[in-house]
Protein backbone atom coordinates (compact mmCIF):
# COMPACT_ATOMS: atom_id res chain seq x y z
CA UNK A 1 0.00 0.00 0.00
CA UNK A 2 1.63 3.63 -0.91
CA UNK A 3 1.27 6.32 1.29
CA UNK A 4 -0.95 8.17 -0.82
CA UNK A 5 -3.34 4.60 -0.43
CA UNK A 6 -2.90 4.61 3.26
CA UNK A 7 -4.26 8.31 3.15
CA UNK A 8 -7.17 7.37 0.91
CA UNK A 9 -7.98 4.58 3.50
CA UNK A 10 -9.14 6.54 6.65
CA UNK A 11 -10.92 8.82 4.13
CA UNK A 12 -12.76 6.67 2.34
CA UNK A 13 -13.71 4.77 5.50
CA UNK A 14 -15.32 8.17 6.96
CA UNK A 15 -16.86 9.30 3.47
CA UNK A 16 -18.57 5.81 3.43
CA UNK A 17 -19.99 6.19 7.01
CA UNK A 18 -21.14 9.58 5.86
CA UNK A 19 -22.43 8.48 2.63
CA UNK A 20 -20.51 11.27 0.61
CA UNK A 21 -21.70 9.47 -2.30
CA UNK A 22 -18.70 7.95 -5.17
CA UNK A 23 -19.05 11.73 -7.48
CA UNK A 24 -17.82 13.46 -4.50
CA UNK A 25 -15.16 11.33 -2.92
CA UNK A 26 -13.41 11.16 -6.22
CA UNK A 27 -13.66 15.27 -6.32
CA UNK A 28 -12.57 15.04 -2.14
CA UNK A 29 -9.32 12.61 -3.27
CA UNK A 30 -8.38 13.96 -6.50
CA UNK A 31 -5.73 16.69 -6.07
CA UNK A 32 -5.68 19.76 -7.99
CA UNK A 33 -2.34 19.65 -9.41
CA UNK A 34 1.05 17.83 -8.62
CA UNK A 35 3.93 19.19 -9.72
CA UNK A 36 7.42 17.06 -10.51
CA UNK A 37 10.21 19.61 -10.93
CA UNK A 38 14.09 18.93 -12.05
CA UNK A 39 15.96 20.57 -9.63
CA UNK A 40 19.95 20.34 -10.72
CA UNK A 41 22.57 21.91 -8.86
CA UNK A 42 26.23 22.79 -9.14
CA UNK A 43 28.20 20.75 -6.26
CA UNK A 44 30.92 22.62 -4.42
CA UNK A 45 32.74 20.10 -6.40
CA UNK A 46 31.78 21.35 -9.58
CA UNK A 47 29.96 18.76 -10.05
CA UNK A 48 26.24 18.74 -11.79
CA UNK A 49 23.85 16.74 -9.70
CA UNK A 50 19.96 16.42 -10.10
CA UNK A 51 17.55 15.92 -7.88
CA UNK A 52 13.57 15.22 -8.08
CA UNK A 53 11.20 18.08 -6.43
CA UNK A 54 7.43 17.58 -5.96
CA UNK A 55 4.78 19.95 -4.71
CA UNK A 56 1.43 18.17 -4.51
CA UNK A 57 -1.82 21.15 -3.97
CA UNK A 58 -4.76 18.77 -3.25
CA UNK A 59 -7.16 21.11 -2.26
CA UNK A 60 -8.28 25.06 -2.09
CA UNK A 61 -11.99 24.98 -1.16
CA UNK A 62 -11.09 26.26 2.39
CA UNK A 63 -8.41 28.49 1.37
CA UNK A 64 -4.92 28.69 0.12
CA UNK A 65 -3.19 25.43 0.35
CA UNK A 66 -0.64 24.98 3.18
CA UNK A 67 1.76 22.17 3.60
CA UNK A 68 5.69 21.34 4.54
CA UNK A 69 8.54 20.82 2.56
CA UNK A 70 10.21 17.90 3.20
CA UNK A 71 14.10 16.70 2.56
CA UNK A 72 14.14 12.81 2.59
CA UNK A 73 15.42 10.31 0.26
CA UNK A 74 12.70 8.37 0.31
CA UNK A 75 10.37 11.43 -0.66
CA UNK A 76 8.12 10.60 -4.08
CA UNK A 77 4.76 11.54 -5.72
CA UNK A 78 3.13 9.28 -3.74
CA UNK A 79 4.05 10.36 -0.65
CA UNK A 80 3.90 14.00 -1.14
CA UNK A 81 0.08 13.21 -2.50
CA UNK A 82 -0.66 11.23 0.92
CA UNK A 83 0.94 14.20 2.97
CA UNK A 84 -0.66 16.33 0.71
CA UNK A 85 -4.37 15.10 1.98
CA UNK A 86 -3.95 14.73 5.15
CA UNK A 87 -2.95 18.28 5.46
CA UNK A 88 -6.27 19.05 3.60
CA UNK A 89 -8.25 17.18 6.33
CA UNK A 90 -5.74 18.68 9.04
CA UNK A 91 -6.30 21.98 8.61
CA UNK A 92 -10.05 21.72 8.20
CA UNK A 93 -10.04 19.60 11.70
CA UNK A 94 -8.64 23.14 13.31
CA UNK A 95 -10.88 24.78 11.56
CA UNK A 96 -7.87 27.11 9.61
CA UNK A 97 -8.81 28.84 6.05
CA UNK A 98 -6.59 26.63 4.25
CA UNK A 99 -6.76 24.07 1.79
CA UNK A 100 -3.80 21.48 1.67
CA UNK A 101 -0.48 20.86 -0.04
CA UNK A 102 2.78 19.03 0.51
CA UNK A 103 6.28 19.25 -1.25
CA UNK A 104 9.53 18.01 -1.14
CA UNK A 105 13.34 16.86 -2.50
CA UNK A 106 14.31 13.36 -3.09
CA UNK A 107 17.79 14.06 -1.07
CA UNK A 108 19.57 12.93 2.22
CA UNK A 109 20.47 16.90 2.93
CA UNK A 110 23.11 15.34 5.44
CA UNK A 111 25.10 14.50 2.47
CA UNK A 112 24.88 18.23 1.26
CA UNK A 113 27.31 21.19 2.63
CA UNK A 114 25.27 24.44 3.80
CA UNK A 115 25.97 26.13 0.41
CA UNK A 116 24.53 22.99 -1.23
CA UNK A 117 21.88 23.16 0.51
CA UNK A 118 21.17 26.86 0.05
CA UNK A 119 21.60 26.15 -3.82
CA UNK A 120 19.38 23.64 -3.99
CA UNK A 121 16.43 25.49 -1.94
CA UNK A 122 16.55 28.27 -4.28
CA UNK A 123 16.83 25.88 -7.59
CA UNK A 124 13.74 24.22 -6.33
CA UNK A 125 11.77 27.93 -5.84
CA UNK A 126 12.67 29.03 -9.38
CA UNK A 127 10.34 26.19 -10.19
CA UNK A 128 7.64 26.63 -8.46
CA UNK A 129 7.26 29.91 -7.93
CA UNK A 130 4.81 30.55 -10.00
CA UNK A 131 2.65 27.98 -8.26
CA UNK A 132 2.74 29.22 -4.56
CA UNK A 133 2.85 32.50 -3.20
CA UNK A 134 0.49 34.05 0.14
CA UNK A 135 -2.52 33.67 -1.23
CA UNK A 136 -2.27 30.13 -3.48
CA UNK A 137 0.28 28.14 -1.40
CA UNK A 138 2.17 28.16 1.26
CA UNK A 139 4.80 25.92 1.75
CA UNK A 140 6.67 25.71 5.74
CA UNK A 141 9.35 22.97 7.54
CA UNK A 142 8.80 19.34 7.60
CA UNK A 143 11.58 16.83 7.91
CA UNK A 144 14.87 17.72 7.69
CA UNK A 145 14.26 21.58 6.46
CA UNK A 146 14.34 24.41 8.87
CA UNK A 147 13.81 27.81 9.66
CA UNK A 148 17.09 28.91 7.55
CA UNK A 149 15.50 27.12 4.30
CA UNK A 150 12.35 28.80 4.99
CA UNK A 151 14.27 32.14 4.75
CA UNK A 152 15.79 31.15 1.56
CA UNK A 153 12.48 30.58 0.09
CA UNK A 154 11.16 33.51 1.05
CA UNK A 155 14.14 35.48 -0.33
CA UNK A 156 14.02 33.77 -3.31
CA UNK A 157 10.60 33.68 -4.05
CA UNK A 158 10.79 37.74 -3.47
CA UNK A 159 13.23 37.81 -5.96
CA UNK A 160 10.13 37.14 -8.14
CA UNK A 161 7.59 38.62 -6.66
CA UNK A 162 9.03 41.39 -4.45
CA UNK A 163 8.74 41.44 -0.60
CA UNK A 164 6.56 38.86 0.44
CA UNK A 165 7.52 36.92 4.13
CA UNK A 166 3.96 35.61 3.72
CA UNK A 167 4.99 32.98 1.18
CA UNK A 168 6.25 30.62 3.62
CA UNK A 169 6.71 29.82 7.22
CA UNK A 170 8.57 28.71 9.95
CA UNK A 171 10.45 31.30 9.18
CA UNK A 172 13.33 32.58 11.85
CA UNK A 173 11.92 34.63 14.64
CA UNK A 174 14.06 37.50 13.23
CA UNK A 175 13.19 37.48 10.18
CA UNK A 176 9.29 37.34 9.83
CA UNK A 177 9.03 34.44 11.66
CA UNK A 178 6.34 33.54 14.40
CA UNK A 179 7.25 33.32 18.22
CA UNK A 180 6.44 30.11 19.55
CA UNK A 181 6.25 28.19 16.02
CA UNK A 182 9.10 25.83 16.97
CA UNK A 183 7.56 24.32 19.78
CA UNK A 184 4.17 24.48 18.56
CA UNK A 185 3.66 20.64 17.15
CA UNK A 186 4.87 19.80 19.99
CA UNK A 187 2.62 22.03 22.49
CA UNK A 188 -0.54 21.46 20.90
CA UNK A 189 0.75 17.81 21.45
CA UNK A 190 0.61 18.39 24.75
CA UNK A 191 -2.80 20.42 25.08
CA UNK A 192 -4.33 16.82 23.34
CA UNK A 193 -2.36 14.35 25.62
CA UNK A 194 -3.68 16.31 28.63
CA UNK A 195 -7.14 16.17 27.75
CA UNK A 196 -7.50 12.59 26.82
CA UNK A 197 -5.84 11.77 29.84
CA UNK A 198 -8.72 13.30 31.61
CA UNK A 199 -10.84 11.49 29.47
CA UNK A 200 -9.56 8.55 30.66
CA UNK A 201 -8.83 9.55 34.43
CA UNK A 202 -4.55 9.21 34.36
CA UNK A 203 -2.88 12.23 35.74
CA UNK A 204 -0.08 13.67 33.72
CA UNK A 205 1.88 13.66 36.80
CA UNK A 206 3.75 10.35 36.71
CA UNK A 207 2.70 9.23 33.10
CA UNK A 208 5.25 7.36 31.20
CA UNK A 209 5.44 8.01 27.47
CA UNK A 210 8.21 7.02 24.96
CA UNK A 211 8.82 9.17 22.24
CA UNK A 212 10.41 7.67 18.72
CA UNK A 213 12.54 10.50 17.03
CA UNK A 214 14.01 13.43 18.68
CA UNK A 215 14.35 16.36 15.94
CA UNK A 216 11.65 19.22 15.97
CA UNK A 217 8.27 17.25 17.07
CA UNK A 218 10.24 14.21 19.45
CA UNK A 219 12.48 16.62 21.24
CA UNK A 220 10.38 19.72 22.81
CA UNK A 221 7.64 16.43 23.45
CA UNK A 222 10.24 15.14 25.77
CA UNK A 223 10.70 18.26 26.84
CA UNK A 224 7.58 19.68 27.30
CA UNK A 225 5.81 16.73 28.62
CA UNK A 226 8.74 16.02 31.49
CA UNK A 227 8.05 19.33 32.21
CA UNK A 228 4.42 19.04 33.21
CA UNK A 229 5.26 16.09 35.38
CA UNK A 230 5.45 13.06 32.89
CA UNK A 231 8.25 10.18 32.89
CA UNK A 232 10.09 9.71 29.57
CA UNK A 233 10.62 6.38 29.57
CA UNK A 234 12.08 5.54 26.08
CA UNK A 235 13.30 7.54 23.30
CA UNK A 236 15.15 7.41 20.15
CA UNK A 237 16.35 8.94 16.85
CA UNK A 238 17.76 7.86 13.96
CA UNK A 239 20.98 6.38 15.20
CA UNK A 240 19.29 4.49 18.09
CA UNK A 241 17.57 4.80 20.97
CA UNK A 242 17.77 4.20 25.26
CA UNK A 243 15.12 3.54 28.19
CA UNK A 244 14.94 3.44 31.99
CA UNK A 245 11.48 2.31 33.53
CA UNK A 246 11.88 4.27 36.05
CA UNK A 247 12.54 7.60 33.88
CA UNK A 248 15.11 9.37 32.02
CA UNK A 249 16.92 12.43 33.18
CA UNK A 250 15.44 14.37 30.12
CA UNK A 251 17.56 17.86 30.96
CA UNK A 252 20.91 15.47 30.81
CA UNK A 253 19.83 13.86 27.89
CA UNK A 254 19.70 17.22 25.93
CA UNK A 255 22.93 17.65 27.29
CA UNK A 256 24.12 14.65 25.94
CA UNK A 257 22.08 15.33 22.29
CA UNK A 258 24.34 18.57 22.11
CA UNK A 259 27.53 16.87 22.41
CA UNK A 260 26.86 14.23 20.59
CA UNK A 261 24.27 15.00 18.03
CA UNK A 262 22.20 11.85 18.98
CA UNK A 263 20.35 9.92 22.04
CA UNK A 264 22.27 6.87 21.57
CA UNK A 265 24.70 6.01 24.26
CA UNK A 266 23.17 8.54 26.92
CA UNK A 267 24.59 6.70 29.81
CA UNK A 268 21.03 7.49 32.03
CA UNK A 269 19.79 4.23 30.69
CA UNK A 270 20.07 1.12 28.81
CA UNK A 271 20.23 0.99 24.69
CA UNK A 272 17.48 -0.37 23.49
CA UNK A 273 16.12 -0.64 19.28
CA UNK A 274 13.26 1.86 17.65
CA UNK A 275 11.19 -1.09 17.63
CA UNK A 276 11.49 -1.27 21.76
CA UNK A 277 10.66 2.57 22.08
CA UNK A 278 7.63 1.49 20.16
CA UNK A 279 6.61 -1.16 22.39
CA UNK A 280 7.66 0.42 25.40
CA UNK A 281 5.59 -0.53 29.04
CA UNK A 282 3.89 3.17 28.94
CA UNK A 283 0.85 4.93 29.07
CA UNK A 284 1.43 7.13 25.88
CA UNK A 285 3.82 6.31 23.05
CA UNK A 286 4.49 9.00 20.72
CA UNK A 287 5.88 8.47 17.29
CA UNK A 288 7.21 11.74 16.19
CA UNK A 289 9.86 10.21 13.36
CA UNK A 290 8.69 8.69 9.96
CA UNK A 291 5.54 7.63 8.12
CA UNK A 292 4.35 3.68 8.38
CA UNK A 293 6.65 2.40 11.55
CA UNK A 294 3.72 1.07 13.65
CA UNK A 295 2.73 -1.86 11.03
CA UNK A 296 0.47 -4.83 11.88
CA UNK A 297 3.18 -6.53 13.50
CA UNK A 298 3.97 -3.98 16.47
CA UNK A 299 0.67 -2.73 16.41
CA UNK A 300 0.13 -6.32 18.36
CA UNK A 301 3.08 -5.62 20.32
CA UNK A 302 2.52 -2.09 21.78
CA UNK A 303 2.08 -1.57 25.40
CA UNK A 304 0.93 1.72 25.43
CA UNK A 305 -2.96 2.67 26.59
CA UNK A 306 -2.39 5.67 24.37
CA UNK A 307 -0.90 6.24 20.84
CA UNK A 308 -0.52 10.39 20.50
CA UNK A 309 0.09 10.32 16.71
CA UNK A 310 3.57 13.22 16.31
CA UNK A 311 4.63 12.27 13.35
CA UNK A 312 2.14 12.12 9.48
CA UNK A 313 0.82 8.59 9.18
CA UNK A 314 3.09 6.61 11.71
CA UNK A 315 0.21 4.13 11.29
CA UNK A 316 -0.27 1.68 9.59
CA UNK A 317 -4.53 1.65 8.79
CA UNK A 318 -3.48 -2.64 9.50
CA UNK A 319 -1.72 -0.94 12.70
CA UNK A 320 -4.77 1.29 12.95
CA UNK A 321 -7.61 -1.61 13.08
CA UNK A 322 -5.39 -3.69 15.18
CA UNK A 323 -5.57 -0.53 18.02
CA UNK A 324 -9.32 -0.85 16.95
CA UNK A 325 -9.54 -4.11 18.28
CA UNK A 326 -7.64 -4.30 21.18
CA UNK A 327 -8.76 -1.14 22.90
CA UNK A 328 -5.67 0.89 22.67
CA UNK A 329 -6.59 4.94 22.03
CA UNK A 330 -5.22 6.26 18.91
CA UNK A 331 -5.38 10.14 18.50
CA UNK A 332 -4.94 10.97 14.98
CA UNK A 333 -1.86 12.97 13.11
CA UNK A 334 -4.86 15.22 11.48
CA UNK A 335 -5.90 16.30 15.23
CA UNK A 336 -2.85 15.85 17.41
CA UNK A 337 0.42 17.03 15.57
CA UNK A 338 -2.25 19.94 14.14
CA UNK A 339 -0.30 22.78 15.96
CA UNK A 340 2.45 23.23 13.95
CA UNK A 341 -0.01 24.38 11.17
CA UNK A 342 -1.98 26.30 13.69
CA UNK A 343 0.69 28.48 14.57
CA UNK A 344 2.32 28.38 10.60
CA UNK A 345 -1.55 30.23 10.82
CA UNK A 346 -0.60 32.73 13.28
CA UNK A 347 2.31 33.57 11.35
CA UNK A 348 1.32 33.95 8.24
CA UNK A 349 -2.14 36.21 9.73
CA UNK A 350 1.02 38.31 11.49
CA UNK A 351 2.78 39.02 8.41
CA UNK A 352 -0.30 40.15 6.18
CA UNK A 353 -1.26 42.54 9.23
CA UNK A 354 2.53 43.75 9.49
CA UNK A 355 2.07 43.13 13.25
CA UNK A 356 4.01 40.92 15.84
CA UNK A 357 1.97 38.48 18.52
CA UNK A 358 4.33 37.98 21.88
CA UNK A 359 4.70 34.08 22.87
CA UNK A 360 2.10 34.50 25.52
CA UNK A 361 -0.81 35.34 22.63
CA UNK A 362 0.67 32.88 20.47
CA UNK A 363 0.58 29.75 22.88
CA UNK A 364 -3.30 31.05 24.61
CA UNK A 365 -4.43 31.12 21.09
CA UNK A 366 -2.77 27.40 20.16
CA UNK A 367 -4.23 26.00 23.28
CA UNK A 368 -7.74 27.52 22.58
CA UNK A 369 -7.50 25.81 19.32
CA UNK A 370 -6.78 22.40 19.86
CA UNK A 371 -8.93 22.11 22.55
CA UNK A 372 -12.11 23.31 20.50
CA UNK A 373 -10.93 20.77 17.56
CA UNK A 374 -10.79 18.00 20.33
CA UNK A 375 -13.96 18.81 22.23
CA UNK A 376 -15.80 18.77 18.46
CA UNK A 377 -13.26 15.57 17.50
CA UNK A 378 -14.77 13.87 21.00
CA UNK A 379 -18.44 14.95 20.23
CA UNK A 380 -18.76 12.87 17.12
CA UNK A 381 -16.84 10.19 18.78
CA UNK A 382 -18.92 10.02 21.56
CA UNK A 383 -22.37 10.54 19.78
CA UNK A 384 -21.79 8.33 17.04
CA UNK A 385 -19.22 5.93 18.35
CA UNK A 386 -16.71 5.71 15.90
CA UNK A 387 -12.66 6.24 16.87
CA UNK A 388 -10.89 9.59 17.05
CA UNK A 389 -9.64 9.02 13.56
CA UNK A 390 -12.94 8.30 11.85
CA UNK A 391 -14.40 11.10 13.99
CA UNK A 392 -11.82 13.50 12.77
CA UNK A 393 -12.39 12.77 9.38
CA UNK A 394 -16.00 13.15 9.35
CA UNK A 395 -15.36 16.71 10.56
CA UNK A 396 -12.75 17.91 8.24
CA UNK A 397 -14.61 15.84 5.36
CA UNK A 398 -18.38 17.60 6.23
CA UNK A 399 -16.25 20.90 6.42
CA UNK A 400 -14.51 20.96 3.48
CA UNK A 401 -17.59 19.09 1.49
CA UNK A 402 -19.31 22.10 2.41
CA UNK A 403 -17.06 24.30 1.27
CA UNK A 404 -16.43 22.73 -2.00
CA UNK A 405 -20.78 22.70 -2.36
CA UNK A 406 -21.12 26.46 -1.44
CA UNK A 407 -18.73 27.42 -3.95
CA UNK A 408 -20.01 25.57 -6.82
CA UNK A 409 -18.05 23.08 -8.60
P1 LIG B 1 13.04 16.35 12.19
O1 LIG B 1 13.76 16.17 10.90
O2 LIG B 1 13.29 17.56 13.01
O3 LIG B 1 13.31 15.07 13.14
C1 LIG B 1 13.12 13.76 12.73
C2 LIG B 1 13.64 12.84 13.82
O4 LIG B 1 13.35 11.49 13.47
C3 LIG B 1 15.16 12.90 14.04
O5 LIG B 1 15.44 12.83 15.42
C4 LIG B 1 15.66 11.64 13.34
O6 LIG B 1 16.87 11.16 13.89
C5 LIG B 1 14.51 10.71 13.63
N1 LIG B 1 14.47 9.57 12.71
C6 LIG B 1 14.64 9.58 11.37
N2 LIG B 1 14.57 8.33 10.89
C7 LIG B 1 14.35 7.53 11.96
C8 LIG B 1 14.20 6.15 12.12
N3 LIG B 1 14.28 5.31 11.08
N4 LIG B 1 13.98 5.68 13.37
C9 LIG B 1 13.92 6.51 14.42
N5 LIG B 1 14.06 7.82 14.33
C10 LIG B 1 14.27 8.33 13.12
O7 LIG B 1 11.49 16.22 11.82
P2 LIG B 1 10.25 16.78 12.63
O8 LIG B 1 9.94 18.14 12.13
O9 LIG B 1 10.42 16.54 14.09
O10 LIG B 1 9.09 15.83 12.06
C11 LIG B 1 8.89 14.52 12.55
C12 LIG B 1 7.54 14.02 12.07
O11 LIG B 1 6.51 14.89 12.53
C13 LIG B 1 7.36 13.96 10.55
O12 LIG B 1 6.52 12.87 10.26
C14 LIG B 1 6.66 15.25 10.23
O13 LIG B 1 5.91 15.16 9.03
C15 LIG B 1 5.75 15.37 11.45
N6 LIG B 1 5.29 16.72 11.74
C16 LIG B 1 6.17 17.73 11.98
C17 LIG B 1 5.69 19.00 12.29
C18 LIG B 1 6.61 20.13 12.63
O14 LIG B 1 6.11 21.20 13.01
N7 LIG B 1 7.91 19.98 12.55
C19 LIG B 1 4.30 19.23 12.31
C20 LIG B 1 3.44 18.17 12.08
C21 LIG B 1 3.94 16.91 11.80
Amino acid sequence: MTSADAANYYFKKAARIMDVGERIETLLVTPLREVKAQVSIELDNGEIRTFQGYRCQHDNSRGPMKGGLRYHPQVDASEVLGLASLMTWKTAVVNLPYGGAKGGITVDPSTLSLKELERLTRKFVDQIHDVIGPTRDIPGPDMNTNPQVMAWIMDQYSKYHGHAPAVVTGKPVELYGSRGRETATARGLLAVCRQILQDVGLPMKGMRFAVQGFGNVGSHVSRLFHDAGGLLVAVSDVHGGVQNPAGLDVPGLFEHVRRHGSVKDFGGGTACTNEEVLTADCDVMVPAALGGVVNKQIAKEVRARIVLEGANAPCTPEADEIFEQRGVLVVPDILANAGGVTVSYFEWVQNLQHVTWDEERVNGELDRMMAEAYEKVGQISRSRKLPLRTSAYVLAIGRVGKATVLRGI
